[in-house]
């Protein structure tokens, strides 16, 4: 039988993961991508759990991200004035799944588009439709058919929202701010270290090497939109290297954090990868590590049978159980930080590593 035709909409951590997954098994896609070949990936760092790292390496770039990224050992857990809570050996506990990681979004991105050679991307081409018949409309109007349409498109998917329906993405009561600072004149900030406020309110710093760190704040927040005022005063008595690295977030990216409710990410001749499928509060940080482990499974899917049903129906049965359980885990997690302060001080302080065991255990396994 003909290779199936096959189009990647969004050239994301996902939509990459999945072109690079398919040319490895002599599956070449189309990919297209709204935004315009020069712009940078939206965003600032990225945490990179072990089982995302395990999942870029089993599509070949591990060297690469290795080369860019810095190890992240230990993860620690202060309370807003600096005082410990909890501390993990991470790379202890992921044990031989690998490292755990972290890098820019822009360094990821740019390592996945080199992996599937800039040529095959086509940028400033968004998909508006795809249709009940599986036809796909673009923005310039034009039409086309495939044998398979994989929406890598993100939260706010055209392809879900075209094809799929269902419920918008809710509102999760949390925003956040993120961005990179300089920490070279910053003493003592290494690995991952999160304090944690009242309210809600999280300051996460994750070491990126080269003098860089990743900064991540979030607070409870009725409505999706930013704050009046400047966002920084609400962190302004967190201590440590804090106030500091807040000096430097002016142009912060602001989001308001969203899960999507939709389990179904397969239809005849279409599937939903990565956030389009399933977007969910980055409390574990496994977004991107379940966006690539799609990629990995769809690609596997396909390379298996020449059958695109039985490829997607294989698909949605090994990813289905998985996300549900990251997904639920953020829900205890999420319930947990929310707990009265010296509550959650002191569960987070007997039970703190035994909860993130827990958490992750089931991730151990290949997806
Ligand atoms: C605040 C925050 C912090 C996070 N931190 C982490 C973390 O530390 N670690 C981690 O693993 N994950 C993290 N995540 C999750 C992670 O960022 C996402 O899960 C991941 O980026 C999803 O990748 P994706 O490729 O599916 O979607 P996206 O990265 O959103 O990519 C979608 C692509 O599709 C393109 N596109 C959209 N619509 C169209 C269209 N109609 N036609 C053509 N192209 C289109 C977009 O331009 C974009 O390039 C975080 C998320 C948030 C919100």
């Amino acid at each position: 039988m003909s290779r199936p035709r096959i189009l990647i909409v969004g050239a994301g951590i996902s939509g990459l993961a999945l072109a690079k997954a398919l040319l490895d098994r002599g599956l070449p896609a189309d990919v297209v991508e709204r935004r315009s070949h020069d712009s940078q990936a939206l965003g600032a760092g990225l945490y990179l759990p072990a089982n995302a790292v395990r999942a870029l390496r089993s599509i070949g770039v591990g060297d690469e991200i290795a080369e860019l990224a810095a190890p992240v050992g230990r993860q620690r857990l202060l309370d807003h004035r600096g005082r410990r809570l909890a501390a993990f050996d991470v790379a202890r506990i992921w044990g031989e799944v690998g490292p755990c990681l972290a890098i820019t979004r822009g360094e990821l991105h740019q390592v996945l588009r080199n992996a599937v050679y800039d040529a095959t991307v086509r940028h400033d081409t968004a998909v508006t439709e795809v249709g009940q018949d599986g036809k796909v409309t673009f923005a310039d109007g034009a039409t086309r058919a495939y044998d398979l349409v994989v929406g890598a498109d993100g939260i706010n998917s055209a392809v879900r929202r075209t094809h799929f329906g269902g419920p918008e993405p809710r509102f999760l009561g949390q925003v956040c701010w993120r961005f990179i600072a300089d920490d070279t004149t910053i003493p003592g900030i290494t690995d991952w270290t999160a304090r944690l406020g009242d309210r809600g309110r999280t300051f996460l710093t994750v070491q990126l090497g080269d003098g860089r760190v990743y900064c991540y704040a979030d607070v409870n927040s009725a409505s999706p939109t930013a704050p009046e005022g400047d966002w920084r005063t609400l962190f302004a008595d967190f201590a440590g290297p804090v106030p500091r690295l807040l000096e430097q977030g002016e142009q912060a990216h602001f989001a308001a954090l969203r899960e999507s409710g939709n389990t179904v990410w397969t239809r005849p001749g279409v599937a939903l990868i990565g956030d389009a499928a399933h977007t969910f509060s980055p409390s574990m940080a496994q977004g991107g590590a379940m966006a690539i482990e799609d990629a990995v499974v769809l690609a596997d899917s396909l390379g298996t049978t020449a059958d695109v049903s039985a490829a997607l129906a294989a698909f949605q049965i090994r990813r289905g159980e998985r996300v549900a359980w990251v997904v639920s885990q953020n829900h205890r997690r999420d319930k947990a930080r929310n707990l009265p302060t010296f509550l959650r001080d002191f569960t987070l302080r007997r039970a703190g590593e035994r909860m993130f065991k827990a958490n992750h255990a089931p991730l151990h396994t290949l997806p």
